[in-house]
């Protein structure tokens, strides 16, 4: 018996067998020389350890292998049955067909997203979706950036650096991710004075603290957390009729912000963006990605004068956005103008599906994987994405039965596409309503994979 190294091929030999095995298929021929080299690498040292040389077949197929996983992309869509319906880490909102659409039909080629047409000059990218946002908000003017954060920095670099914003300690949050109101405050160049106390802010504490150095009185929308008993508010129309007598801005983080009310649902009030505009914000920021349901932005609306200063000032550029996002944009706020958001944008069919209807998805996926395997289950989804919290919708879920939950959850993440599911009282949910109907095939692909009670 020869030494187990001398039954190992050669690069080249490795190489040719790959080639062979890809027939035709082409993948580079230095990746195939990179991962044959790796394998055999990790075939020395499994010998050294006291192992056997592996089969040339084994050698091939685990290099192939290696190769295939560097071509396959990082990012890949995936089937959330978590019933989190905007979900920062997922992707928040999926988007429209109209959305889709959109971006594909300026992505493939070129477009006017600085190019007036009527004059045949240069335009301005900040024409494409202001009016609508004026339309929809009933503010004087708009502006979009890449998210609410940008949104968010950029008013205050543009109207509040080297000066004061009056901020109420209840509201100088985190909002995630390590976005804390008073880290970007201080980054933008301005100096946070916070007034009342962490449960009760009154009219008057933000009266006591304007003086010559104020630039704005910020209040931010605390989405991710909920304070309950003895709590108070300053309510934005009180703060907004300061801010007039006293001729300081009012900038309103509504955080996801929406533009339909979330009561009809049976959910608490968000507040709307429109509400917002009426009580006075003199700016209002919110993200295009959450209740919105269309693609990462952060939307600025409100007093014209205002939003001239963010549009001019030297950093607008750096935080301005595609045309992609646009169209996607314009696509997602065309949808409320024609009154079809609840039908046609995903975030609010999902928001707005009855639970019945959940019920009987959940009921015929588990009809089709057989007897004893799943079962239909009441369960609670969340709005999720920095809305509502602690706000539940009634819906169902499919609660599968056999292995233990964890390898269950673990076997579905690593199936093609991968499924997130959530593992509720030790037992596996998959929650039906942030499941996309035609993801259902898929989903019960991955489901006749798992080891299931028969
Ligand atoms: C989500 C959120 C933000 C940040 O918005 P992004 O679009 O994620 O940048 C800011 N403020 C509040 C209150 C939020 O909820």
């Amino acid at each position: 018996m020869s030494s187990p190294y001398r039954q190992l091929p050669a690069v080249d030999t490795l190489v040719q067998q790959l080639e062979r095995r890809l027939d035709g298929a082409a993948l580079p021929r230095d990746l195939l020389v990179e991962c044959a080299r790796a394998e055999l690498e990790a075939a020395r040292r499994r010998i050294a350890a006291g192992g056997e040389a592996p089969a040339a077949e084994e050698l091939a197929g685990q290099a192939l292998e290696r190769a295939q996983a560097v071509l396959r992309p990082s990012l890949r869509p995936l089937i959330n049955a978590t019933g989190v319906i905007i979900q920062t880490n997922l992707g928040r909102a999926p988007l429209s067909a109209a959305a889709l659409e959109a971006m594909r039909a300026v992505g493939l080629g070129y477009a006017n997203l600085e190019y007036d047409l009527d004059e045949g000059q240069r335009g301005s990218r900040a024409v494409h979706v202001a009016g609508l946002l004026r339309r929809l908000t009933g503010a004087e003017a708009a502006l979009v950036v890449n998210n609410n954060a940008a949104a968010i920095y950029l008013a205050l670099l543009a109207l509040a650096a080297g000066r004061e914003v009056v901020v109420s300690r209840g509201q100088a949050v985190e909002i995630g991710g390590g976005f804390r109101i008073p880290d970007v405050l201080r980054q933008s160049g301005a100096a946070l004075v916070e007034v009342g106390t962490t449960n009760r802010t009154y009219a008057r504490d933000y009266a006591a603290a304007l003086g010559e150095r104020t630039a704005l009185l910020m209040r931010i929308h605390t989405s991710n957390f909920r304070l309950q008993g003895f709590v108070h508010e300053t309510p934005l129309a009180e703060l907004a009729a300061l801010g007039r007598a006293r001729g300081v801005p009012v900038l309103d983080d509504l955080g996801s912000g929406t533009l339909l009310p979330t009561a009809p649902y049976g959910l608490a009030p968000e507040p709307t963006v429109q509400e917002s505009v009426a009580a006075g914000a003199d700016l209002v920021t919110f993200s295009g990605d959450k209740l919105l349901g269309g693609p990462q932005a952060g939307l600025i609306v409100g007093r014209a004068e205002l939003v001239a200063r963010l549009r001019q000032h030297p950093l607008a550029r750096a935080l301005r956005v595609d045309k992609a996002t646009l169209a996607a944009l314009e696509a997602t706020l065309l949808a409320y103008l024609r009154g079809r958001a609840t039908q046609e944008l995903p975030v609010w069919q999902m928001i707005s599906a009855p639970p019945q209807q959940l019920r009987a998805r959940a009921e015929r996926l588990a009809a089709a994987l057989g007897p004893g395997r799943a079962e239909t289950l009441p369960c609670a989804s969340a709005v999720g994405g920095g809305s509502l919290p602690g706000e539940t919708l009634p819906s169902y879920a499919l609660a599968l039965r056999g292995a233990p939950p964890d390898l269950l959850a673990r076997l579905l993440r690593a199936a093609d596409p991968p499924v997130i599911a959530r593992i509720s009282e030790g037992r596996l949910l998959l929650d039906l309503r942030t499941v996309l109907a035609d993801q259902e095939p898929a989903l019960l692909a991955a489901l006749r994979g798992l080891p299931l009670d028969a």
